[in-house]
């Protein structure tokens, strides 16, 4: 994968530890994956910028994998409005939950730069 497009910015700050979405100047549209066009309005160029990081697990799915070792696969809406896939770290799969408050950043899956995410700790427990 080479080139200047939407995909290659992203991978090149992923590489830099930096995870972007994207926002449509035309109609405030988050986005992601990357995208040449506004999936909403059709607007091209859609500008990109750093997320907080603060997100919600959306759904999870446990994945069994052969060899005993699972996974967890959730989508995280992030605080901006994007839906992201990705995976919860620094817990037991069967207690990430729909509705818990996680935190992004950039980890590695298979040695590869990726987007995962924390459980940020709940006051009081
Ligand atoms: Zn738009």
């Amino acid at each position: 994968m080479h080139g200047s497009g939407p995909e290659a910015v992203f991978r090149a700050a992923l590489r830099e530890g930096r995870f972007l979405i994207q926002r449509c100047e035309a109609c405030g549209a988050h986005i992601f994956p990357p995208r040449l066009l506004c999936p909403r309005c059709e607007a091209d160029g859609p500008v990109f910028l750093e997320p907080s990081g603060s997100g919600t697990v959306y759904s999870v799915t446990i994945v069994r994998r052969r060899g005993g070792e699972d996974d967890n696969v959730v989508l995280v809406d992030l605080e901006e409005g994007a839906r992201v896939m990705s995976r919860v770290v620094g817990i037991d799969h069967e207690n990430v939950r729909i509705g818990m408050q996680v935190q992004g950043f950039v980890g590695e899956i298979d040695g590869r730069p990726a987007l995962l995410f924390r459980p940020v700790a709940e006051e009081g427990s």
